[in-house]
């Protein structure tokens, strides 16, 4: 099948309950990380849109944000981990979204987002146990990768490769990276067999 260079996404569903799910059964990729670490920005590259909203705080009906590609999937924007205390209107909890998405059977790929410059915060050593809880295939993906210095480059890749393992860095300002992680993201989805 031919692949165009950009996927375009746009917003089809807020899910607050397992109702809300789009019908189509296409397989979801969940983009989960601490807030601030880059996801709508990443998201906006990866879409080819600006749906994801960058730097905002997010609105009372927050949800899980499920948008469409082209790809043959669907993307499921996760509230960054942090958002209610941030925002102090949300009407559900982050576990509560998540327990909703990572127990709806329809997600085959988790992307979590990871700022190498703190490579092991808390948050994260908690989303890696909840993924790994949820049996849900995982990739790490470092986020604004342009703001390290060459040096500061090699550092976090040693620490980044002891913790997750394989990651990607990506800069959703220069676009560095964005074409190996959809690339990678089509080969995972393809493994997991859906
Ligand atoms: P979110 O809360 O995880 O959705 O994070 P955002 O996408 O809103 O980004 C948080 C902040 O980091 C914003 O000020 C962005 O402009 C900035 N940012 C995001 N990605 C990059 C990047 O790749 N490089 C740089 N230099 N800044 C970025």
């Amino acid at each position: 099948m031919k692949r165009e260079n950009t996927v375009r996404g746009s917003l089809v569903a807020a899910v607050h309950r397992r109702e809300d799910f789009p019908n189509a059964s296409l397989p979801i990729v969940a983009f989960v990380g601490r807030s601030n670490v880059g996801k709508s920005s990443v998201l906006n590259r990866l879409l080819g849109t600006q749906s994801a909203r960058v730097g905002k705080t997010p609105g009372k009906t927050r949800g899980v944000y499920i948008y469409e590609t082209n790809e043959g999937h669907h993307v499921a924007d996760l509230p960054g981990v942090g958002f209610a205390r941030a925002s102090g209107v949300e009407r559900e909890s982050w576990g509560e979204l998540a327990d909703l998405l990572f127990g709806s059977g329809r997600v085959s790929l988790a992307v979590h987002l990871v700022d190498p410059r703190v490579p092991e915060a808390e948050a994260d050593r908690h989303l890696s146990r909840y993924l790994h809880a949820s049996g849900v295939a995982a990739i790490a993906v470092a986020t604004k990768w342009d703001r390290l210095s060459a040096a500061e480059q090699g550092r976090a890749r040693r620490r980044l490769e002891q913790v997750h393992g394989e990651f990607w860095p990506v800069s959703a300002k220069t676009g560095e990276g964005i074409d190996a992680l959809r690339r990678q993201i089509r080969r995972r989805i393809q493994e997991e067999g859906v």
